[in-house]
Parts: structure tokens; C-alpha cells; sequence
């Protein structure tokens, strides 16, 4: 196999820094496998029964409901399970919400999946981009009085946390009348949102949410009359919300993961307001070195938008970099390097990702910049934020 995980012994398992696919709870996989054979009182895999046995319509049944009551989903919304990821809802959006409608949808583009999200969009219909972050290389959010939001938009879209750059909203902007429509891929059940304030929200589940194949959407009920009779039936959200996201096979395998992951997090948290102040804490850990650093740690995010889901920074040279990233593999902290278009490293720490794997790679960090600052001559190096 190849790997940079030389070191994991037979059935060791290391601390996984990736960005999605990414880490799930221990406890999760351990009751995939005791049931994979046999879901209880079932006789079969859960892979092996019908989507419409009654065994799945429980399984569907508790996850939706289980997400609507952890999220606060008010009967004005309605949650529906895809397929196709979130790319894939960079186009039905603006099939759905924008075919047919007079005035362009607003985007905000904060980083890497933001600009692909407004790029799909504009091959379906009249985009306006309101602030577009690539000139500070996506380091930052803009400010409230930046957004040139139009008067009246069809619909405005955000993405609540930009996995690559490690850019996060703390808190949504005003859209006025027009619905808010945010990617929240890689933020998803990892702090609260206040639905009603939102005309659609979208996630794939492969970060905070269970594994690839299910995409959540939580859409406002009124918006599902914006899908076009023309539209091919599986790419219209009032069919699949029609058929309770039946109207062909469901990625059965992958919501039963989202409903064990929301067990999880109900019965280990209790409510996304603890989740939320956990994973802040597990952050804090990480961007307190930086800080601490004097320059040799130089984060990518400006300290008000830092993401407490993916943290991303630079060293003095790529040569520490690659240095940081086998060391750091070594340890068994492993998934370290960043994504090719901001370099560096890119830390990912999910909900999944436990506290002692943050403090581990805290521990890591503070004992490589001790042993290599004085070397490097950080301060002059690093650029700071860029
Ligand atoms: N949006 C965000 C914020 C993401 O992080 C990702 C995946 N990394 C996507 C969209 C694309 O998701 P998918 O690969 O499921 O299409």
C-alpha cells in the first residue's frame, strides 16, 4: 500500500489529520462493524435490505428527525439526502433557485470552493459576484460594509468555512430578503445555525458528518416551488423532497453513518453548543503555538476568520515544511501536508478528531519550532497573514 502511515502498526491507528474523507469516531466505526454482518432484529447488512424495507424507513426516519432536532430545523424547512456531493449542489442550486427568477444570485466567494461554486452557478444563469477574497489570497472575510450585495438578488450564497484556506464566518451576514443560501460542507454539525434564517443549506458528509455518498440539504419549504416542472427529475429538489428522497435509491450505506454520527454527538455533547465550545478549545490549542511563535508559524486565516474546522499556516521554507510533515508522520499525526494552492500545512480537526490528537500535535509543533527557529531566522522569513 502506498502511504506516508510507514509507521502504523497492524491495527494502530493513527491521529488523522485529513480533510475529508476524514476521521470518524471511534465508537462509530466499532458499531459499523458489530452490525455490519447483522443490523439487530433485522437478520441482513444494512447493505443487503431495501430502501423501502421497514428497516430503512426507521433508519431514514431517525436520521432526519435526529438532525432537525440537533440543528433546530423548524417545520418551514425541510431536510433531503442526495447524492452527487457538494459539487454537485454547485449546479442544482442555481437549477433550481435561479432558472426562471428576474434578478441574478449574489455570491460571496471567501476561497477555493466559493469561486467553484459561483463558476457552476454562472453557466446556469446571471451571477453577481458581491466580494470576491483572491486578492488577499482568500486570508480573510470580508466586512459587512465590503459585500455589494444587490438590492434584491435571487438568492445569496456563502460557504460557512472554506476547507482549504481555513476561512470561517462566526456569523452569517444580514441577506435582507433574499435567502441565504451557505455551503456548509465542511462546518456541518459542528456548532449551532439558525435555520430559520436560511433558504438552503448544504453539506457532504465525508468531514464532520459520517463518509462520502450523502449530501444533507436543508431547504426552506416555499423555495421548493422555484423547481422548474422542466427540470430532469433528479435534479429537482421539490421531486426528491416529493418522495421523501426516494425517487431512485438512496446512498443507504451512508445515511445510516449520519445517523450513527448523530448519535454519537447527542449522546457524547448533548447539543451543538458544547460540540462548538469543544471544538473552539481544540483550535484554540493549535493557533495559541502559532501565536506563540514569534513569526515562524505564520497563519493563512487573519485571527477574526480563523476556522476552528481546518487550521492552516506556513513555516519559514518548504524545506521545514516537508521536514514538519515527516516528523510529524513519524509521531503518528499524519495528513498534515496543506492543499497544493496554499501550501504549507493544513491541520483538519473535525469533531471526529479527538483532544489528545490536538495536544499531541501541539506538543509536536512546540518542539519543532524550538528545535528549529533559531536555525531558520523565522522572524525575517514569514510573511505573516497572506
Ligand atoms: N464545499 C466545501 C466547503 C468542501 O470542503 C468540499 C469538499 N472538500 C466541497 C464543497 C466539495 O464536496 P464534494 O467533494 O462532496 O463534491
Amino acid at each position: 500500500m502506498v502511504t506516508d502511515r510507514k509507521g502504523a502498526a497492524a491495527g494502530e491507528r493513527l491521529f488523522n489529520f485529513s480533510p475529508g474523507p476524514a476521521v470518524l469516531p471511534l465508537e462509530v466505526l466499532e458499531e459499523i462493524r458489530r452490525d455490519m454482518l447483522c443490523l439487530p432484529g433485522v437478520g441482513s447488512s444494512v447493505l443487503e435490505i431495501s430502501h423501502r424495507s421497514p428497516a430503512f424507513d426507521s433508519i431514514l426516519a431517525e436520521t432526519r428527525q435526529g438532525l432537525a432536532s440537533l440543528l433546530g430545523v423548524p417545520d418551514t424547512h425541510e431536510i433531503i439526502f442526495l447524492q452527487g456531493g457538494a459539487n454537485l449542489q454547485f449546479s442544482m442550486i442555481p437549477m433550481n433557485l435561479l432558472r426562471g427568477q428576474s434578478l441574478p444570485a449574489d455570491y460571496v466567494i471567501t476561497g477555493t470552493w466559493g469561486a467553484g461554486a459561483a463558476k457552476q452557478a454562472a453557466l446556469e444563469g446571471d451571477v453577481a459576484v458581491s466580494w470576491d477574497g483572491k486578492a488577499c489570497n482568500y486570508g480573510r472575510l470580508p466586512t459587512a460594509d465590503e459585500i455589494t450585495a444587490s438590492p434584491k438578488a435571487a438568492y445569496v450564497h456563502l460557504t460557512s468555512n472554506e476547507t482549504i484556506q481555513g476561512v470561517q464566518w462566526k456569523q452569517m451576514p444580514d441577506t435582507g430578503d433574499a435567502p441565504l443560501v451557505c455551503d456548509v460542507s465542511s462546518d456541518f454539525l459542528s456548532r449551532p445555525i439558525d435555520v430559520s434564517k436560511t433558504g438552503l443549506l448544504y453539506a457532504c458528509a465525508q468531514k464532520n458528518a459520517g463518509i462520502a455518498g450523502v449530501t444533507v440539504i436543508v431547504i426552506r419549504k416555499d423555495l421548493l416551488a422555484r423547481s422548474a416542472a422542466s427540470l430532469p427529475p433528479m435534479l429537482s429538489y421539490k421531486v426528491h423532497a416529493e418522495k421523501d428522497s426516494r425517487a431512485n435509491t438512496p446512498p443507504v450505506f451512508a445515511i445510516y453513518v449520519l445517523g450513527l454520527v448523530y448519535r454519537w454527538i447527542r449522546d457524547t455533547f448533548g447539543d451543538l453548543d458544547t460540540l462548538a465550545a469543544h471544538n473552539a478549545a481544540k483550535a484554540a490549542l493549535l493557533y495559541d503555538v502559532l501565536d506563540a511563535s514569534e513569526g515562524f508559524y505564520a497563519g493563512h486565516a487573519a485571527a477574526e476568520c480563523r476556522s476552528d474546522m481546518n487550521v492552516t499556516f506556513r513555516l519559514p521554507s518548504e524545506s521545514l515544511e516537508k521536514a514538519f510533515v515527516a516528523e510529524a508522520a513519524e509521531q503518528g499525526l499524519v495528513d498534515l501536508k496543506g492543499h497544493r494552492s496554499v501550501g504549507g500545512i493544513r491541520a483538519s480537526i473535525y469533531n471526529a478528531m479527538p483532544l489528545a490528537g490536538v495536544e499531541k500535535l501541539r506538543d509536536f509543533m512546540t518542539a519543532f519550532c524550538q528545535s528549529h527557529r533559531s536555525a531558520s531566522g523565522a522572524a525575517d522569513a514569514a510573511g505573516g497573514n497572506s
